[in-house]
């Protein structure tokens, strides 16, 4: 199959040429994406003509977010490994919601889960690959509902939430908006939480959490998506377990600090909670898309996603499908695998490290230069601002137009920042020094007003 090589060859040299390009694309190939807009055609092309056009007019309006200096949002690259298994596996084409649909799936979905709960020291008995933190966190309240109704006698996946026992859900007040996104879609409602206040640093303040009533359901944070702070867990998970709580824990990318024997202790105590939501493709560089939802007992999970059909075989191993809200779906445990199968334990302490020590020398230069910090700089993110607020807005928005790195932006506690997140095994020291000698060269110009 020629297109099969085509496409192999466009992609390595796409890969190949990621360090050198500019992060953002350029505005004329944004524009160039305009050629795409034409009525559905009457005739089709060759697979050759397709991969051809989508090539020439969609590479270069891709952001390099797999690229060595793009510091957006919290974006993981794309581990070789990974990458490679991930195009052998759009190849087998699986269905990963049965064991009957792809034995090999479902092997390596379950190893992968298993590797996972294995490199965060977390006593996870079961959980789920699924699209996102958004979707893992659903996932796992989905069991926490099931399991606190239950116990009031009340089964929410049969019975609904109509008449319900209420259950309560705490969350600190730097909650990540994907935890209310999954809250509303669970009947919980995302302004019917009780927020507990934090601090500086936006970690819950373990003297301002609540006395519970039951059922409750506590809503930790291992890696607050500005500051990379966690929730002082040690303190808190006890006393909401001592209440009868479920305790989960938004860690999109802080779980993966216990993979590290030197970061492993901003995870002290996260192992005493219920479940826990983590992304793949975020610090283990796994790529697109994967979330991943732990549990302590998979049990909970399985009755509230029950859904028995004749023609739904049962094979001898764990259904994914039992697990999951999705039915069908891709193997998103074989990237993770091969993500795992390629770095061992020590790439990933390696990984983690290296991106936390990146962080910690983009700081430096900054401050250096004379720029603010905001943020104790404990993980891999780092804020800074550049003066008042307008000036900020205006260093980013010139610093994604440059070209050599991308960071986005943020407002914390009340202040403009930006936000730089390293968060890619492809990042080097060389990356982190060019990419702070444009920021700052940006920075000065608009301070010199030249720009
Ligand atoms: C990124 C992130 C999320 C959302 O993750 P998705 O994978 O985009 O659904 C949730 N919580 C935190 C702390 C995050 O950093």
């Amino acid at each position: 199959m020629r297109e099969l090589q085509d496409a192999a060859r466009r992609g390595a040299a796409y890969a190949a040429a990621i360090g050198e390009r500019r992060v953002a694309p350029s505005a004329e190939a944004v524009a160039g994406l305009r050629e795409l807009e034409q009525p559905l055609p009457e005739a089709g092309l060759s697979a050759a003509e397709v991969l051809e056009e989508l090539d020439r007019l969609g590479s270069p309006a891709t952001v390099a977010a797999t690229g060595p200096r793009y510091f957006g949002f919290v974006t993981g690259g794309v581990l070789p490994a990974a990458l490679a298994a991930d195009w052998l596996l759009a190849s087998w084409g699986q269905n990963a919601a049965l064991e009957v649909m792809s034995p090999v799936a479902v092997k390596l979905d379950d190893l992968a889960l298993r590797w996972v709960a294995e490199a965060l020291h977390l006593p996870a008995a079961g959980g789920a690959f699924v699209t996102g933190a958004t979707m893992a966190s659903f996932t796992g309240l989905a069991a926490a509902r099931e399991h606190l109704l239950e116990q009031q006698g009340w089964q929410a996946s049969s019975q609904g939430l109509f008449g319900a026992p209420p259950i309560d859900v705490v969350v600190g007040e730097e909650v990540h908006v994907s935890m209310c996104k999954a809250l509303s879609l669970l009947g919980l409602g995302k302004d019917r939480v009780i927020p507990v206040a934090t601090d500086g640093h936006g970690r819950m303040r373990a003297d301002a959490f609540p006395k519970l009533g039951r059922p409750a359901i506590v809503c930790l944070q291992a890696g607050n998506v500005n500051t990379g702070a966690f929730d002082p867990a040690a303190e808190i998970i006890p006393r909401a377990k001592e209440a009868g709580a479920w305790v989960h824990v938004d860690g999109a990318f802080g779980l993966w600090a216990a993979a590290s024997p030197r970061q492993a202790h901003l995870m002290e105590g996260f192992e005493l909670a219920d479940s826990w939501t983590t992304d793949a493709h975020k610090w283990l560089n796994a790529g697109y898309d994967c979330g991943i939802a732990l549990l302590r007992d998979a049990a909970p999970l399985r009755r509230a996603l029950d859904s028995p059909a004749a023609y739904l075989h049962e094979g001898e191993l764990r259904e994914p499908m039992h697990y999951t809200p999705e039915s069908s779906r891709r193997a998103r445990g074989i990237p993770v695998w091969a993500a795992l199968r390629s770095l061992g334990r020590q790439g990933l302490a390696e990984l983690v490290d290296r991106c936390c020590r990146h962080a910690v020398l983009f700081a430096e230069r900054l401050r250096t230069a004379g720029f603010e910090v905001l943020n104790d700089v404990v993980l891999n993110q780092v804020m800074v601002a550049f003066g008042p607020p307008e000036v900020t807005r205006r260093v980013i928005a010139g610093v994604q137009q440059e070209g050599t790195c991308w960071a986005g932006g943020t407002q914390w506690q009340g202040r403009a920042a930006m936000r730089i997140s390293v968060s890619s095994w492809a990042t080097t020291t060389e990356d982190v020094h060019r990419s702070a000698d444009a920021i700052v060269r940006v920075a000065r110009q608009m301070l010199d007003g030249k720009s």
